[in-house]
């Protein structure tokens, strides 16, 4: 490829839309482009990135027997229905409708797709285990679609399902696909940390990990032990079965009688919270474990959110008693089940409109556990700043020290269990005729936002620095000038050996001063940059020079495709 003929457009200003530092590289280094808010064209070299990265993934879903499909975008209604999520999931899902007015949506996932097509496909247990992965575009509505590739609202993932005979089955399935994460992020370049994380949404019976990339633009508080491998995101270390007393003693948390709210002004006016806009947690004791309630309240968005420590994020548009009862299994006032075991204690006047829904949870009736350290006003996006673990804590493995850091979340693996195989009835037959539901696990890799952690790592005041397995091109070859034909044709015979070689290799062709050259290569961040000037190559010698470290050493023009080979 030649510079002169590429679609590179470079800008020297930082863009004013972006905050971090992976969203204004990319921007600045032609990789990217908005179309709208968390919807992106990726330009040549930006696509070459991803590619690279997909490459990796696949690669790593091929060895572990993946076998690669490509699921619909477009998915009805009907099977979001029959799973139980079409009224659930919320504004994050995109909705459209057919000429005939049938409901669909933009895949947000695909569980119930793939869940679908094995119980249409899958009969017998000695087609399983199987693993089936795709790499496609994700549509989901952020509520703030923002960081350019970080969170958007259209952007690549790679999911994989794995499907077992049982239990066991799926441990030998999650393993596999832990490690190949491992190895993923790694490949990657990047410093990573898998850490326990809550179940979240999506339900399910057992374990999860998140992978995340220690950053400090990340959106998620990691702690981690320095010592030993624990390391768990707050929300889920948050959950750690502790006693409410022994909680209640450090700091200023405190059992507190309260008044039964009914209203969203009640509920503000207890938790000394403006009523317009408010969230706040409570903690509190089930038999054997704490649960987190986060109460939130906005007038202007019409919802209450709910957080539950076991069940993870539920977002609840509140239209009517009806839908609370629904949705929670209980209706307003009375005390009932979520989907796992945690009771929540509903509390509504049938009377109010459908902002004035206050939820809360209490362990004892008419006690709340307040004050646990938290930030009194939230956005629901930085429901991660919420913490009862702090650095400085012990370990629970090794009882050192806690640390603290930034996280993003590249990837995470479910075990799902049975729910949607149940759901929608996807069984095979055990070895003694018996129907069983297939036990299920999913595991997806943020492909597009793997490319931006990768930059928000490395980079300095230049620009991006590529670890070589991800970037563009691996090197780029810089005749100083144009108009001196010995530069020019030693350029070209270059850039001819390291093709022949299978070197990926761009040729900064452009009639440009040298300067406006390596701006525009340190930029974009190629590993190595070879410069071809007439007074070296009077000696016979180019220049090189790595971009990470910036070491620089001449060599000698024939050794050169050797070397860099
Ligand atoms: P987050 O907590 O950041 O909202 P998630 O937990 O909702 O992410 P998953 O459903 O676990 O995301 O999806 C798998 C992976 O897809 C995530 O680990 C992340 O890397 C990526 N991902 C999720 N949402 C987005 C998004 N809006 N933009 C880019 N990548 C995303
Ligand atoms: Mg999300
Ligand atoms: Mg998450
Ligand atoms: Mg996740």
């Amino acid at each position: 490829m030649r510079v002169s003929q590429l679609l590179n457009p470079t800008l020297r200003e930082v863009p004013a839309e972006a905050e971090i530092i992976s969203h204004q590289l990319m921007l600045r280094a032609g990789l990217i482009r908005k179309s709208a808010a968390g919807v992106y064209t990726y330009l040549p070299l930006g696509l070459r990135v991803l590619k690279k990265i997909e490459a990796i993934v696949r690669q790593e879903m091929d060895s572990k027997g993946g076998q690669e499909v490509l699921m619909p975008i477009m998915q009805p209604a009907e099977l979001w229905q029959e799973s139980g999520r079409w009224d659930v999931y919320g504004e994050e899902m995109f909705r459209l409708k057919d000429r005939h007015q049938r409901e669909f949506c933009l895949g947000p996932t695909h569980e119930e797709i793939i869940t679908d097509l094995i119980r249409g496909e899958i009969r017998s247990y000695k087609q399983l285990p199987i693993l089936l992965y795709q790499i496609q575009n994700k549509y989901r509505d952020e509520r703030r679609p923002r960081f350019g590739l970080m969170r958007g609202r259209e952007f690549i993932m790679k999911d994989l399902y794995s499907f077992d005979r049982d239990e066991a089955g799926l441990d030998v399935s999650y393993q596999k696909m832990y490690d190949a994460y491992c190895r993923i992020f790694s490949r990657c370049g990047l410093a990573y940390r898998p850490v326990e994380a809550d179940a979240g949404a999506i339900g399910g019976t057992g374990g999860t990990h998140e992978f995340m990339v220690l950053a400090d633009s990340g959106e998620n508080s990691v702690v981690y032990c320095p010592d030993c491998n624990y390391a768990a995101n707050v929300e889920k270390a948050e959950c750690r079965p502790q006693p409410v007393e022994a909680k209640a003693e450090k700091g200023e948390r405190q059992l507190v009688h309260t008044p039964k709210v009914k209203t969203i002004d009640e509920a503000s006016d207890f938790l000394k919270i403006p009523a317009t806009s408010f969230i706040k947690s409570l903690l509190y004791q089930g038999d054997d474990k704490l649960f987190l309630v986060l109460v939130r309240g906005d007038r202007e968005a019409n919802e209450i959110k709910i957080n539950n420590a076991l069940g993870g994020f539920i977002s609840l548009q509140l239209a009517s008693p009806e839908t609370v009862k629904k949705l929670l299994g209980c209706a307003p006032g009375s005390v009932g089940p979520v989907e796992v075991p945690p009771s929540l204690l509903v509390i509504a006047d049938q009377e109010v409109s459908l902002m004035e829904y206050a939820v809360c949870g209490a362990n004892k009736d008419d006690y709340h556990l307040v004050g646990i350290n938290l930030k009194t006003e939230l956005r629901i996006d930085q429901i991660h700043d919420l913490r009862t673990i702090v650095p400085g804590e012990a370990c629970p493995n090794c009882r050192a020290s806690l640390k603290e850091a930034r996280g993003i979340e590249v990837g995470q693996v479910f075990k799902l269990g049975t729910k949607y195989s149940k759901a929608l009835g996807a069984t095979f037959l055990d070895e003694n005729g018996v129907e069983k539901p297939c036990v299920m696990g999913c595991y997806g890799v943020g492909v597009s936002r793997t490319m931006a952690s990768a930059i928000e790592q490395n980079y300095d005041e230049s620009g991006i620095i590529w670890p070589i397995p991800i970037a563009p091109y691996h090197c780029i070859l810089v005749p100083v000038s144009t108009k001196d034909t010995q530069v020019v044709e030693a350029a070209e015979k270059l850039y001819q050996e390291l093709q022949s070689l299978g070197v990926e290799v761009i040729l900064d062709d452009r009639d440009e001063r040298a300067g406006v050259k390596f701006k525009d290569a340190d930029l974009v961040g190629y590993p190595l940059r070879i410069t071809i000037g007439s007074k070296t190559l009077a000696n016979g010698q180019v220049e090189l020079k790595e971009r990470k470290g910036g070491d620089t050493r001449l060599v000698s023009l024939n050794d050169t495709a050797g070397q860099v080979k």
